[in-house]
């Protein structure tokens, strides 16, 4: 399994290979795209190669680029339980000062999570996503039945307050797995 890191501005994005291409997961702030084409160049990867995204959370950091990606043709997957959370991001942005090109979802490709073993079986990869809330009502993870989590940013355990009980609970949900690797959204 080929995962590479094509982060920046400390935020880690993963280009995992798929059938054919590769699948991202998550993206940069508006208006970062060079940034993010020369990281993957620096890694080898072409933009075209990217035939998938999907965002851990509707966070500017992480889904930020997700229209400007889609126009380009990279296909955005959407989980059920995000669909009410772009209009947020969207609405984080009006007040802000950036370049941010307002997420169209009609074109997406909606996610029920049940059936997300069976999505990804078919672009070549043996997984699943599962709802992970704590860090935000729409955080999910990728699971990877090689071991592997691509968490977002679900704090840490040793980080969370005893009280956190709902990111407890996604961590329990993770580990029903068997996890040998986290691929966080920050950090290593
Ligand atoms: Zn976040």
């Amino acid at each position: 399994m080929n995962i590479v890191n094509v982060g920046y501005q400390s935020t880690n994005y993963y280009a995992i290979d798929i059938k054919g291409g590769k699948l991202l997961v998550d993206c940069g702030w508006p208006g970062t795209l060079p940034q993010f084409s020369a990281e993957l160049k620096r890694k080898g990867i072409g933009i075209q190669d990217i035939k998938y995204l999907f965002v851990t959370h509707f966070h500017p950091d992480h889904a930020g680029l997700t229209q400007e990606l889609k126009n380009l043709g990279i296909k955005h997957l959407l989980p059920d339980v995000q669909v009410d959370f772009v209009s947020q991001l969207t609405e984080f942005f009006k007040t802000k000062n950036f370049p941010y090109v307002q997420i169209q979802t009609d074109d997406s490709i909606r996610l029920q999570l049940s059936e997300s073993r069976k999505f990804l079986a078919g672009i070549g990869l043996a997984g699943e996503i599962i709802h992970t809330p704590g860090h935000s009502d729409d955080s999910v993870t990728l699971i990877l039945d090689e071991g592997f989590a691509f968490t977002g940013d679900l704090h840490p355990v040793f980080v969370l307050p005893e009280e956190d009980t709902v990111s407890r609970q996604s961590w329990d949900k993770i580990y029903q797995h068997k996890i040998v690797r986290i691929f966080p959204a920050h950090g290593k």
